[in-house]
């Protein structure tokens, strides 16, 4: 037999093999077409027709897949010559589906099923499966945005005050849950910038916006990946340390406190100096609800005030004690 002659058989093998599914394909629910081993479209049903764009009688008349649909995943395109190569079958989630007719690309899944001659030494085409998930993507997507959107201050990146309390609750109550022996502190830091009324009143209230930025960032910088960094009001910041006790807490406070008074703050030419002030209290977690170790926090920040600022003061559960301050 001459190679044409071969090539022409093949439609009608592949088509013959698939014949066996067809039963079960007329019940499919997503959009499908058949091969060859060259990569031509020899079947299809109207949902592939929809979702390339390309009328039926058409679609069979192209020279090959490629020109109905371009696959690709992470920006690596996929040809139908690649995914011949499969030796068996695969699924492929999250393919990016471009069609010729269409400037948008859709979001699919791809399954493939390939289909060989009766001992196996020659691979007669494919199956191809497609389900269009663009919508759900979509949405999904609108969801993580609006999700996100919503714990985040939109001035700083930190965290806003209802996620704070969200999180906390949460928070105390598993570790409440824990035996005694596997219990562990949560510390909370709260922040207040000094003077700040002042930098607004000086410089702007850009200026100042752009010192809450600078302050924020700092933060993120500061402290470590596991706490939690948030926004609570004006220039008022709070933030919760897992599995730190007072001192660890007072620490990492004064590292942040020591960073604010030395970062060259500067705004349209005109540096900035900035200071800020912090309170620290440690929940007792199994006798007391948070918002009560937050009023001792407050307390403590209050003692920073009055002892001069710039200062970070701790509650220990009896009395506030302020920090040296780091040289
Ligand atoms: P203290 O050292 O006692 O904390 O003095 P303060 O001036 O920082 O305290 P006060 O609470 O009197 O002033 C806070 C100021 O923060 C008042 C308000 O105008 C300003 N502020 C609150 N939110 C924002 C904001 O989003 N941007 C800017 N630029 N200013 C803000
Ligand atoms: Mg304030
Ligand atoms: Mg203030």
């Amino acid at each position: 037999m001459s190679e044409a002659a071969k090539k022409l058989d093949t439609p009608q093998d592949v088509v013959t093999e698939f014949a066996k599914y067809s039963h079960f394909v007329r019940v499919l629910l997503d959009a499908y077409a058949v091969i060859d081993a060259s990569g031509k479209v020899v079947k299809a049903n109207q949902l592939f027709a929809q979702l390339t764009g390309v009328k039926m009688r058409q679609l069979l008349k192209t020279e090959s897949f490629n020109e109905l649909i371009e696959f690709s995943v992470n920006d690596d395109r996929i040809s139908v010559e690649n995914l011949l190569e499969f030796e068996s079958p695969i699924r492929i989630d999250e393919v990016r589906g471009q069609t010729p007719n269409s400037e948008e690309t859709k979001n699919l899944i791809v399954g493939f099923y390939p289909f060989f001659n009766e001992d196996r030494t020659q691979k007669l085409g494919a199956f191809i499966i497609m389900r269009d998930v663009t919508a759900e993507t979509n949405l999904q997507d609108q969801y993580k945005d609006k999700a996100i959107q919503s714990i985040t201050d939109p001035l700083t990146g930190l965290f806003t005050r209802a996620y704070f309390e969200e999180y906390l609750t949460s928070q105390v109550s598993r570790i409440e849950k824990k035996p005694e022996e596997e219990r562990y502190p949560v510390s909370i830091v709260m922040c207040d910038i000094d003077f700040f009324k002042k930098v607004n009143d000086q410089y702007g209230h850009q200026a100042g916006d752009y010192v809450l930025k600078v302050v924020a960032d700092l933060m993120k910088k500061t402290f470590r990946k596991t706490d939690v960094c948030c926004r609570y009001g004006g220039e008022e910041f709070l933030v919760i340390l897992p599995a730190a006790n007072p001192e660890n807490a007072g620490q990492a406070a004064d590292k942040l406190r020591h960073a604010v008074e030395n970062a060259k703050i500067v705004f349209e030419d005109t540096h900035i100096p900035v200071t800020l002030s912090c309170g620290i209290s440690t929940i007792a977690i199994g006798s007391e609800t948070y918002d009560v170790s937050m009023g001792r926090a407050d307390a403590a920040l209050y003692d920073s005030k009055k002892n001069g600022r710039n200062l970070v003061s701790v509650h220990d559960g009896e009395k506030i004690h302020a920090r040296p301050r780091l040289p």
